[in-house]
């Protein structure tokens, strides 16, 4: 027998100390679920749906060490702060780059949906990327507790994702998934509850908008902000052309001079800048798609693989996957929220679903 695991009362897999908990969490409030993004960070309650959806930035008061900003309000501030303003996305490289950021801004964000509903101490569902270390782990699970929350269980974002896109992830059949969100792309088969395959590369939303700025800094001489780069991927960014030319005006600041000053770029540009994440992100898939057995290679053949996560939304992104695999890819309904609902749903089915997470 494992001694090291605590085991639970159950009869023919039936947890019976589910009606106990419910019982004690129906005092404690509507239970969260929480999708930890390194690019937009969102709060589903349980009967509400998404009741925060902010971007994961913080802005600290650098002699105090007390928060000033978190959320929208903070990424208006990025790159315009003073130097007693430290503006960070906290999560940017990918998964947790700074602790003690990341833990204010779960705990505020919690705090803040908890006052605002008057809810005493609920259960949280967080989603958090499967590359995840346990000391990260860790800090997630104490900032939840620290914002007052009784409970806390994790659950993997691609099987948050697969759940909130709506695939039979209970079902033994194969659901491959491909979430692109800001720091990472998750790539993952999920089978009968379980993931029988997952794989993240440090390439996504972000990547594109780095690769953006260094191509115009390289071919126009034109320095532009991180956030001025995403602006103009959101409005003209593709990974095929589309048929119908588009331009974008651009600001920055002059490499040679030194002055602010604008240019017009198209979206081919845009396309040619994005080559190399895009390239990383198909060759992700390819190299899961080797993986796979023959049994569940028929059902992702038969079934396509959904895409997730706002950079899912890039322009011509699933035609493009669907002609290098040859296999059909289709934008998931809301990528952008695709993690928050699945997390939801474990939420709203906390008795049956609750095995998908680890506490
Ligand atoms: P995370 O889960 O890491 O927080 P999200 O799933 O919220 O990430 O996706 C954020 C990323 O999606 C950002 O890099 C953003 O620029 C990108 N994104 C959002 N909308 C679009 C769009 N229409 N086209 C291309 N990229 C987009
Ligand atoms: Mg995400």
């Amino acid at each position: 027998m494992n001694t090291s695991a605590i085991q639970l009362p159950t009869r023919e897999g039936v947890d019976l100390l589910s009606p106990i908990r419910e019982f004690f969490a129906s005092f404690w409030g509507c239970d969260l679920g929480m999708d930890l993004g390194t690019a937009n960070t969102l709060i589903y309650m349980k009967d509400r749906g998404i009741v925060l959806n902010e971007p994961s930035v913080v802005a600290i008061n650098e002699r105090t060490g007390g928060d000033i900003a978190i959320g929208r309000s903070a990424k208006e501030m990025y790159g315009k702060t003073s130097h007693m303003t430290c503006c960070s996305r906290p999560m940017k490289d990918g998964v947790i780059a700074d602790f003690d950021m990341t833990a204010m801004m779960i705990t505020s964000m919690i705090q803040s949906v908890k006052s605002r509903w008057s809810l005493k101490r609920p259960r949280i569902v967080i989603g958090v990327p499967s590359g995840i270390t346990s000391v990260e782990k860790r800090a997630v699970i104490d900032a939840a507790l620290a914002a007052g929350t009784s409970e806390v269980l994790l659950v993997e974002e691609s099987m948050a994702a697969a759940l909130g896109a709506g695939l039979p992830v209970d079902k033994p059949v194969g659901n491959m998934i491909v979430d692109i969100g800001g720091g990472t792309t998750e790539v993952a088969i999920i089978s009968m509850n379980g993931t029988f395959y997952s794989h993240s590369i440090r390439v996504a939303g972000d990547e594109m908008d780095e690769a953006i700025q260094r191509y115009i800094k390289r071919e126009f001489r034109l320095d532009i902000g991180i956030f001025e780069a995403e602006r103009v991927k959101l409005l003209i960014g593709s990974a095929l052309p589309s048929g119908r030319e588009r331009s974008a005006i651009v600001s920055g600041r002059d490499i040679s001079s030194g002055m602010p000053s604008q240019l017009e770029i198209g979206d081919d540009a845009i396309r040619e800048a994005l080559q190399e994440p895009i390239a990383a992100i198909v060759s992700s898939v390819t190299t899961a798609l080797e993986q796979v057995s023959p049994e569940l290679a028929n059902d992702i053949i038969a079934r396509g693989i959904v895409l997730a996560g706002g950079g899912a939304l890039l322009k011509g992104l699933d035609e493009r996957l669907s002609r290098e695999t040859n296999i059909l890819f289709q934008r998931a309904h809301d990528p952008l929220s695709c993690v928050a609902r699945g997390v939801g749903a474990i939420v709203d089915d906390m008795k049956n679903r609750r095995m998908l997470c680890s506490a």
